[in-house]
């Protein structure tokens, strides 16, 4: 008798153990944009959270017959790891490389589930140093945000430092990566697809996400972006929200304009920061359909801006 629960059991847990590893946590479908060209698009955007399971930023893969080109790898080894398993789907190319597009933690901490075949991981130098210093804060961070569910993610920081802008071959592709300049983030870097007129931008694109400026430079942004107006992208991968072209950049660019022109009103008027906040929210109004997520942000991040106005009086 013993014997046989002993049996039914283990049948019942086997039983379980296939039903779970049939339930992938994360359902990742490739998007393809252009020939070998693939967008992983999460469907919700909004900051690490216990539903999301910090998986709330893009990720692209480029197929380019030689092994395959990850861009930004997502919040955890296990969001890696979906992501790997997502690419196998579309190729049986190995990941040879990956680029970390900033050092923001939803867009790198998934590069420790490609060590068996990665080769190079691409980031400029200021990204590179900013992961060796603060990648634990990123891992306790997330963990908090997700009641601990992008659990002990393993750090594996880039190694091949690009500080200005270069062509690379790989495969049958040709890719230009150059940096921004310092835009959403210290070290940005973003990738242009030439033949295929895509852009990966990172986060220095948001196609309809209210952007996290809180890290940022927000004129040279502001600079930026009628340059990547000017590649006349036919397809543009943002870091948070769907595919976009043209006018997801043409957009942005006002909002961004809107932003710092409503900081100024604030600050030339005499308001202190935490006063002009209620002022920006009243000016980018026409945005905040297009731009979810704008209250919870702009308390955080219109101080910052202000500090940026600020200095730039003087
Ligand atoms: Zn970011």
């Amino acid at each position: 008798m013993a014997q046989l629960i002993v049996r039914v059991v283990t049948i019942i847990i086997a039983l379980w153990a296939t039903m779970v590893q049939a339930e992938p946590r994360f359902s990742m479908q490739p998007e393809q944009l252009a020939s070998g060209i693939y967008a992983v698009i999460p469907p919700t955007r909004e900051l690490p959270n216990p539903q999301n399971r910090g998986w709330n930023s893009n990720s692209a893969f480029v197929v380019t017959g030689n092994g395959v080109l990850v861009v930004d790898t997502g919040s955890s080894t296990e969001i890696g790891e979906a992501l790997k398993t997502a690419i196998a789907g579309v190729t049986d190319q190995p990941v040879r490389w990956i680029l970390n597009t900033h050092a923001h933690g939803d867009h790198w901490l998934g590069n420790a589930a490609f060590e068996d075949s990665v080769e190079n991981i691409y980031a400029t130098q200021s990204v590179i140093d900013q992961i060796r210093a603060q990648g634990e804060n990123w891992v306790a961070n997330f963990k908090r945000l997700t009641g601990g569910a992008t659990g002990n993610s393993r750090i594996v920081p880039p190694d091949t430092a690009i500080d200005s802008r270069q062509e690379l071959q790989a495969g049958n592709k040709t890719i230009v990566l150059f940096p921004s300049g310092d835009s959403h983030s210290p070290g940005d870097l973003l990738l242009w697809l030439p033949d295929d007129r895509v852009l990966i931008s990172g986060d220095v694109i948001y196609s309809d996400r209210m952007p996290s400026t809180n890290n940022s430079n927000l004129q040279q942004w502001i600079k930026l972006l009628p340059k990547l107006e000017q590649l006349q992208p036919e397809a543009v991968i943002p870091g948070h929200g769907n595919v976009t072209d043209m006018r997801g950049i043409e957009r942005l660019h006002e909002l961004l304009t809107s932003l710092w022109q409503a900081v100024e009103e604030g600050y030339n008027t005499g308001l202190a920061a935490y006063e002009t906040v209620p002022l920006v929210r009243d000016r980018l109004t026409d945005f905040a359909e297009t731009y979810p997520g704008m209250d919870e942000k702009l308390p955080r991040d219109v101080p910052r801006v202000y500090l940026q106005v600020e200095a730039a009086t003087f």
